[in-house]
């Protein structure tokens, strides 16, 4: 039986920058993955994620972000990897929209560089984007996309060339903890480590049940499109990041042309799929499902959805504010848990690496992560 510092189970977005800051922390880091390295059954694929500070969401996170896009910058230049294109993003909608409204109060709260352009002004900047006139948006020059592909190759490249032991297809089949640390299980055989840090993605029903938390795993589709004219005018250095909130409860969202002149533009919908498992899941993608976002986008991006290239299904893991589930766990000692990232976690990536890192080796981190608390849906539970 191997002993080692810390197993991190699960080598996704959050588990792969893990094992990376562990490991540069001189730990001997085991890290176990069901899948291969950056594969496409999980969470962290598809070519692209938006990344913005301008956090609709909740102020809190733009700290987070702040130090994120720091370590996007080293993460990019330590692997030698394309990791990050910052294009530009809009955030649409009426005024008072979520996506519009919070945007603004978190750049104002936090002395965010931002502009406010009404309809004219945005179909004049961005001739690809119709908004109705009484829309505006909010303009952040330092969004833009990450590549989440990429980035999982990047810190499982660091974490290896840092001494870690990664292993691929090899599930944990269980976890065990107690006084003198921890244990996992596989078909291989048993390690035992100090700590485990575990970033399931939507296998967090299955590896944290006794959690207490009620994740819901959300089926999403991604879809690529050939615009009517070609990709030329929905290049990254004319066409930012956009998401667009329409009728209530809907936001589309899309990305420049990436990958070539045959790679498409990349748009989906945020939220509204339905409840699956990762066992379970319908990875075909439907004919109705592209007409019904071909159709939205119609008078909104009216050249956008010319001829449809193809499609790939992904996941979101809820947890039911739709914020982020980050703490040690409050029923096993040595365990530290990160999951939940219900659809916007991609673009915190090195940042939550380095709050494991911290929770995993002092049991606190120096990052404002109080939004997280694992235990906040009992709380409101019992509250209510
Ligand atoms: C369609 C879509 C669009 C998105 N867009 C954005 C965006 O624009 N911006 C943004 O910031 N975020 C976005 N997100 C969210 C973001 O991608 C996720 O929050 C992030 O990828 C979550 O990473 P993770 O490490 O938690 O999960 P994953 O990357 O899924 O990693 C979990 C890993 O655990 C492994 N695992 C599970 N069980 C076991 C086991 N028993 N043993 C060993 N390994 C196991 C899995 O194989 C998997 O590799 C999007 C998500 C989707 C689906």
């Amino acid at each position: 039986m191997e002993t080692f510092d810390v197993i991190v189970l699960g080598l996704g977005g959050m588990g792969s920058s893990a094992a990376y800051h562990l490991a540069a922390r001189g730990q001997r880091v085991l890290g176990l993955e069901r899948h291969g390295p950056a594969h496409d059954r999980g969470t962290s694929h598809g070519g692209s994620r938006i990344t913005r500070q301008s956090y609709f969401e909740d102020p809190a996170y733009v700290p987070l972000l702040l130090r994120a896009y720091e370590l996007w910058e080293a993460l990019g230049h330590d692997s030698g990897r394309d990791l990050m294109d910052l294009c530009g993003g809009l955030m649409l909608g009426a005024p008072d929209s979520l996506t519009v409204a919070g945007s603004r109060r978190s750049s104002e709260q936090w002395g965010l560089p931002h502009e406010i352009l009404d309809a004219a002004e945005i179909r004049r900047r961005f001739p690809n984007l119709a908004p109705r006139p009484h829309e505006i948006g909010l303009f952040e020059r330092k969004a833009g996309l990450v590549r989440p592909e990429e980035t999982v190759r990047a810190n499982l490249d660091l974490a290896s060339a840092k001494g870690a032991t990664l292993r691929f297809e090899e599930p944990a089949l269980s976890w065990t903890s107690g006084p003198g640390g921890v244990s996992v299980r596989t078909a291989q055989g048993t390690y035992r480590a100090g700590e485990l840090v575990i970033c399931p993605g939507p296998w967090a029903p299955e590896l944290l049940a006794d959690l207490g938390v009620p994740f819901s795993v959300e089926r999403q589709a991604q879809y690529w499109f050939q615009p009517a004219g070609g990709v030329e005018a929905y290049l990254p250095d004319r066409q930012p990041i956009f998401i667009w909130e329409g009728p209530p409860g809907t936001q589309v969202y899309g990305f420049p042309a990436l990958d070539g002149p045959d790679g498409g533009v990349k748009v989906a919908f945020f939220r509204g799929g339905e409840v699956t498992t990762p066992e379970t899941i319908d990875r075909s993608i439907r004919p109705g499902e592209i007409a019904a976002v071909a159709a939205h986008l119609a008078d909104r991006v009216p050249g956008v959805a010319g001829r449809f290239l193809r499609g790939k299904t992904c996941m979101y893991t809820n947890s039911p504010d739709t914020h982020f589930v980050i703490g040690r766990h409050p029923g096993h000692a040595h365990v530290t848990v990160a999951c939940g990232f219900s659809g916007h976690g991609f673009k915190f990536v090195p940042v939550v690496g380095e709050i494991l890192a911290d929770l995993a080796l002092t049991g606190r981190t120096g990052h404002p992560i109080g939004l997280f608390d694992p235990l906040r849906p009992r709380d409101a539970a019992a509250s209510s």
